[in-house]
């Protein structure tokens, strides 16, 4: 396997240096990475980053062409996902749209679903959620209760959704709901996408431990949605809701922890404790080593990842290692974050770099749960990469068999 880049992939890594130099918001590039706290100036400036990533063409680099996207290869997103950690590019408000909503509606949408919702994702004009988790169904998604029921040309959704990222910003929700519940806890499921703005919907914030509003409760209150807005079949979404899990799990964090990795590399370069620099501390120099090692091995495996599914052409089980092994590693770095920065690392808006620090970290502990905790990660580590024998069926969780 050769990890060499190629003179046109170098030459595409120059195109996007030039366009996030000339794009990112003013000051970014110095390190004046100033985004609102304000929700809703907050919400406008991330739709504004969305839609000016639109224009340059940048937005749906992995999509086809045949749907505005960029036709970009594994690599070249590769080569998107190591810049855009290093300028620190804002969030992504469509993110769940663009990599997870859309891809899913190539794969099993109607001729008139991606007529009708693919470019406006695209475009970052409709902002989506993903709803799938429940009070009493987040591993084992199976055990969902929100149900609905066909009234005619519509169906009717009551139920609840928790832990719903950007709920508060969607305009239209990727749901799972239960049409019957006669058969099998896998059987009877069906997605369907849900209109966010009506009488029927309600969101409700979550604060999170950076006192941050990521995400939400939401309440289906006969919501309606009509039959034509199910993707597949009526109480066959299973596969549906696998196939936007594949694309959950496709994706990686390396890069950004990477690039988190050098920020606090040159901090240590350039702070002194006891009358010396940092970096010439022994037992920093030791942790920094143990990470950039640890780090270098994750990218390789990555790349190993990135290598079979340019064969395959879906990603597979082992994007459950890379999300086990950047968890880990994204806990462990920003540990050693805090505990370097002091008791400067608690600051919020007077600390360093404008409190991101103490934000990363905790973090990290969400990014643990979110998209399959690592337990059920490691689940699928065992039981499909390593080929170990299944749990027992009932015990079986969603993301297991995602
Ligand atoms: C930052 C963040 C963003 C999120 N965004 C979304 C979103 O946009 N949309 C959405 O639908 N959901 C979202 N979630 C919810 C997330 O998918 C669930 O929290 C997650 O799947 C775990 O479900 P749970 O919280 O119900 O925990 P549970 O499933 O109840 O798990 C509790 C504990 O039991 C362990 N466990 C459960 N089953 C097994 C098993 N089979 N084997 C071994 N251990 C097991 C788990 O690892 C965990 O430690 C988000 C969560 C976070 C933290």
């Amino acid at each position: 396997m050769d990890f060499e880049y190629t003179a046109e992939q170098e030459q595409f890594r120059e195109e996007l240096q030039e366009w996030l130099e000339e794009n990112l918001p003013d000051g970014w590039t110095e390190g004046d990475r100033d985004v609102p706290d304000d929700q809703d100036e907050r919400e406008q400036f991330l739709r504004d980053w969305q839609a000016r990533l639109y224009e340059g063409n940048w937005a749906g680099l992995h999509w086809p062409s045949e749907y505005g996207g960029r036709d970009a290869s594994l690599i070249e997103q590769t080569v998107y996902r190591e810049e855009t950690a290093k300028y620190h590019t804002p969030q992504q408000i469509n993110a769940i749209g663009i990599n997870f909503v859309g891809p899913t509606l190539m794969e099993v949408g109607t001729d008139e679903q991606k007529e009708r919702y693919l470019s406006n994702i695209l475009n970052g004009e409709e902002v989506w959620c993903q709803g799938y988790s429940e009070p009493g169904a987040g591993s084992d998604i199976a055990s969902l209760t929100t149900r609905a029921e066909r009234d005619g040309d519509e169906f009717r959704i009551n139920g609840q959704k928790i832990w719903t990222s950007y709920a508060h910003y969607a305009d239209w929700c990727f749901l799972v709901t239960r049409t019957d519940d006669s058969g099998l806890k896998h059987e009877g499921i069906t997605t369907i996408l849900v209109d966010m703005d009506q009488e029927g919907v309600s969101t409700s914030p979550i604060h999170q431990a950076s006192d941050e509003e990521g995400f939400n409760q939401m309440y289906f209150d006969d919501a309606v949605a009509p039959v034509e807005n199910v993707v597949g079949e009526v109480d066959e979404g299973w596969d549906v809701v696998m196939t936007l899990s594949s694309f959950e799990h496709g994706t990686t964090r390396i890069f950004s922890i990477e690039q988190r990795y050098k920020d606090i590399l040159e901090y240590c370069k350039n702070n002194t404790r006891n009358g010396q620099p940092l970096v010439q501390d022994p037992v920093v120099r030791q942790e920094l080593a143990d990470l950039d090692s640890r780090i270098q091995a994750a990218k390789v495996s990555h790349l190993r990842n990135v290598s079979k599914q340019m064969e395959t052409g879906m990603p597979g089980p082992e994007g459950s290692m890379d999300l086990v092994v950047a968890d880990e590693l994204a806990n462990d770095l920003e540990n050693f974050a805090v505990n370097i920065l002091g008791p400067e690392a608690a600051l919020w808006e007077d600390g360093p770099e404008d409190g991101q620090w103490v934000r990363d970290y905790l973090q990290t502990y969400g990014s643990w749960i979110a998209a399959g905790t690592g337990d059920i990660q490691r689940n699928i580590i065992g039981e499909r990469v390593l080929g170990m024998p299944k749990d027992d069926k009932s015990q079986t969780s969603h993301r297991e068999e995602s």
